[in-house]
Formats: C-alpha cells, structure tokens, sequence
C-alpha cells in the first residue's frame, strides 16, 4: 500500500497529522534513510523503511487492545461530558482511528476491545456471527436454580423482545456467570430484569475465544497480537 509519509507517521505513531508534519519538516523522519522534506511523498508501507527520531517503524495496518474497562467512562470516541475509553490510553498506544468496537455500559466493567479497524468489528460485531460474550453479574439477591432454564429457553425482555437461548451458570452467593450471542442494549441487566433480578455489578470477562488476562484489573490496557485479534472469533 502506498502511503503518504506525513499520515503513515500520524497512523504509526502517537503523532498527529500536524505533529508528523513538524516532524518531517525538522528532519527527524528518514524514508530508506534519507531524510525527507516534502509531507506528501509517498511511503510504500510493504518496501520502505521508515524512522522517526532514529527509531525503525514496523509498519502495522491496524492495531487491536485489549481493555480491562474500569466504571465511570463510557464506551465511545468522543462525549461532550464524561470520560471516554479512549481517553483511558496512554499516549504511546493513541492512534487517529481508534474505536472501541463494541459497548459496555458506563458501570459494567471488563473486556472491551479497542481498534481502527472498521472491518474486524464490523464482522465481530454482527448478529449473524452470534459471537458469545461472557459475564459475572452480581444480583441483588442469590438466585433460584430455574434462572438456568430461564436462559436456556430464551428470555422475554419487559419491551416483549424475545432474546435467543443463552446459559447461565450459578457461582455461589450471588454471582452468576452468563453466556449470551446478541448484544441488545442493557441486555443482561434487562433479562435479570425480567426475571425479578436487579443487577448490582456487571463485568464481562469473555468475547469469543479471547478471555481477560488472568488477574486483570479494571484499567489495564494491552495491545494484542494481530494472531490473538484473528482467533478472537
Ligand atoms: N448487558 C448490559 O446490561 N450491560 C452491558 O454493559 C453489557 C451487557
């Protein structure tokens, strides 16, 4: 792929379109080793070699992180009054791009995927895949054993919505572990809803086949290998 030298710096670095122009300008970027003064020329992202600062960039199309989301920031790129996930990353892993692909509501913590590319979650993403997220809900009270039949069979939301047969699994007290292949709004806390559950804490610990880090905590962020992003589903 051919690109221009100013937005492959902006698209591989924490720099923006701006900063890699002053860059380029102070001779700190090097195509093939040489430097380079016009922001337009073009970067063929297979052959050439490009440095900034003296450091080698490995040419990368699309970047994927994994975020343990923390509460109180909400899934979305931009928000005119609360925290946003994408405010969360460190100024080494921004690039221009960059969304999370999917939603947690603003206090469900847990596994949130983060990537510019529009394709892999698009495909992640959509019903027909059924791509199976996994949860912990904490209820405000312990729960029969006939939630489990409950899931299976496929629970009707307060709206009348029918979802599809999901699982959920008892874990002592009053957790339980829930395995669902849509991703309606508010869906697990208005399926407990329905059941006469409210939800006190929702975490999501799992989509697909990629599981959060054992000993992962709220506001951990780590890149992922583009192997682990093409197992993810
Ligand atoms: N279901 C919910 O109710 N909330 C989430 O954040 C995710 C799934």
């Amino acid at each position: 792929m051919k690109e221009r030298l100013d937005k492959f710096l902006s698209s591989q670095t924490a720099l923006s379109r701006k900063e890699a122009q002053k860059a380029i300008k102070e001779k700190r970027a090097l195509l093939n080793g040489a430097v380079i003064r016009a922001a337009d020329t073009k970067v063929d992202t297979e052959a050439d070699t490009v440095s900034l600062d003296g450091q080698p960039l490995t040419y990368q199309q699309y970047v994927y992180y994994m975020m343990d989301k923390p509460e109180g920031v909400v899934s979305a790129t931009k928000d005119r009054d609360e925290r946003t996930v994408l405010d969360l990353l460190p100024p080494g892993l921004y690039r221009d791009g960059l969304f999370p692909a999917g939603r947690l509501d603003k206090d469900t913590t847990g596994l949130l995927l983060i990537t510019d590319d529009g394709d892999f979650a698009h495909r992640m993403l959509s019903p027909k895949k059924h791509v199976k997220k996994r949860y912990i809900a904490t209820l405000d009270r312990e729960p029969e054993d006939s939630i489990i039949a409950a899931f299976e069979a496929g629970i009707v939301l307060g709206d009348g919505t029918v979802c599809k047969s999901g699982r959920a699994e008892l874990l002592g007290g009053c957790r339980v572990a829930v395995t669902i292949s849509e991703g309606k709004y508010h869906q697990v806390k208005r399926m407990f809803a329905s059941l006469g559950y409210h939800v006190e804490a929702l975490r999501r610990v799992r989509i697909g086949n990629l599981s959060l880090d054992a000993g992962s905590q709220p506001g951990d962020i780590r890149v992922l290998t583009a192997e682990e992003a093409a197992k993810v589903f």
